[in-house]
């Protein structure tokens, strides 16, 4: 399958299509005894997601495990149907998750507040897990892969307060979720991803220090894909951050009202982007996935609630 690609060390990374676009949201599958899935993608994502497992001869009571890095829905939106097709697997989530999966009612609600009318054709609707199914994780835990290899999970906020890092024993691959950022490989471009509610600028380069210092060999971006040069990406990641955050504190000392923020910022930042340079297409990915009014808005919120 064209949406299937093979990254070593039995790792597959599987373009979800989500909302119908490519090489915007990616979950990978990890291959061997006990077959893991890192990332669902979006509700509406997941009968793409079964069709890749099978052509990876992984069939509807093989998939051992599910985890997702946390549960904004266009990585977890399509846990509740994945777990249908895959009875035996395990839910794996951080703790912070866990009863949303259970019981996605708020999610969902405050997801339609952010997303209105858009909500469905971007990420459809998260069904409810059984929470007999799902695996709470504290600051650190452990999926066993089988052979003794093992995904390891760091808790990592910042960009969100449920999400975690996954450390593979055997590759060093870092799955890095949304706490990096949002790459693009077609330009190279890297963004930060800092919503509301949950941004926190020193929490989130905590976390980006804590990837560091696990010395990854390579990082696994859900948005979008691998980037073997792991120094200088991390600090890149902690850079955008820096940067987006001193440009937001200024349009907001200015007395800038979010809309006027916004057009600021993105003002500003344009010259660093080569996606937003290129065909109007890429551009929109950035947009969909780390837009200027949502990394506003996230970096106001924490503004707004953090003394200087
Ligand atoms: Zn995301």
């Amino acid at each position: 399958m064209d949406n299937v690609t093979p990254l070593g060390g039995d790792v597959y990374e599987i373009d979800t299509r989500m909302a119908g676009y490519s090489g915007i949201t990616a979950g990978y599958l990890i291959l061997g005894d006990r077959p893991c899935l890192v990332e669902t993608g979006t509700s509406t994502s997941a009968p793409v997601v079964r069709d890749a497992l099978s052509t990876l001869g992984v069939g509807p009571d093989d998939l051992a495990t599910v985890v997702v890095t946390h549960i904004h829905l266009d990585h977890a939106g399509g846990v509740g149907d994945i777990a249908s097709f895959y009875p035996s697997a395990e839910i794996v989530v951080h703790e912070k998750g866990a009863r949303h999966l259970a019981d996605p009612s708020r999610l969902m609600a405050s997801a339609k507040m952010v997303w209105g009318d858009k909500l469905d054709a971007l990420f459809g609707t998260l069904a409810p897990t059984d929470a007999a199914r799902i695996r709470a994780l504290g600051d650190t835990g452990t999926i066993a892969l089988g052979n003794g290899r093992t995904l390891a999970s760091h808790y990592s906020p910042g960009h969100a307060k449920h999400h975690v890092g996954l450390l593979d024993s055997l590759t060093g691959d870092l799955y890095v979720g949304d706490a990096a950022g949002v790459y693009l490989p077609e330009t190279g471009d890297l963004r930060p991803a800092t919503p509301p509610p949950d941004f926190d600028l020193d929490v989130a380069l905590g976390s980006i220090g804590l990837f560091a210092a696990l010395k990854p060999q390579r990082l696994l971006f859900s948005h979008y894909g691998p980037v073997e040069d792991v120094p200088s990406t991390l600090e890149r990641s902690a850079e955008e951050l820096r940067i987006w955050v001193d440009l937001t504190r200024r349009a907001r000392d200015e007395g800038l009202d979010l809309d006027h923020a916004v057009a600021m910022v993105r003002d500003r930042t344009r010259e660093r982007y080569a996606a937003l340079r290129a065909d109007e297409a890429t551009a929109e990915q950035f947009e969909l996935l780390s837009g200027a009014p949502s990394n506003v808005a996230g970096i106001m919120h924490w503004l707004d609630r953090t003394p200087r």
